[in-house]
């Protein structure tokens, strides 16, 4: 979608260090990381957030799920742990309206709810 910066990502438009890639995921650095590691990973479908997912959109769900465990295993922080989020909306502070899961690692993360 025009102006989405996570859409311009996908199509190379706008660089990003990517972790991995298929046809319709995409992970990447987030650019301001809050851990040592902090990975993005998005559908390459432009979905607004988790209230915009569609009836056929919940498949892609599950396979996001299965990337973060795969990259979990290929980053080693399986048995350290791992902490996942998902922004939707004005009060969880969602500022790209693509929706994205942050993949947090590689530290203590402090409180269980960041914030
Ligand atoms: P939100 O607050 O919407 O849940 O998270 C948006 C995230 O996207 C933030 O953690 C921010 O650092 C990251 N971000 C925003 N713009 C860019 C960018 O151009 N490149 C990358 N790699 N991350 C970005
Ligand atoms: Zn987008």
């Amino acid at each position: 979608m025009e102006n989405c910066i996570f859409c311009k990502i996908i199509k190379g438009e706008i660089p990003s260090e990517k972790v991995y890639e298929d046809d319709e995921i995409l992970a990447f650095k987030d650019i301001n990381p809050a851990a040592p590691i902090h990975i993005l990973v998005i559908p390459k479908k432009h979905i607004k957030s988790l209230l915009d997912l569609e009836e056929t959109d919940y498949e892609l769900v599950a396979k996001i799920q299965k990337v973060i465990n795969t990259l979990a295993k290929q980053l080693k922080i399986e048995e350290e742990g791992f902490r996942v989020i998902v922004n939707c909306g004005k009060d969880a502070g969602q500022e790209v309206m693509h929706l994205h899961y942050h993949l947090l690692a590689g530290r203590k993360l402090g409180s269980k709810i960041i914030g």
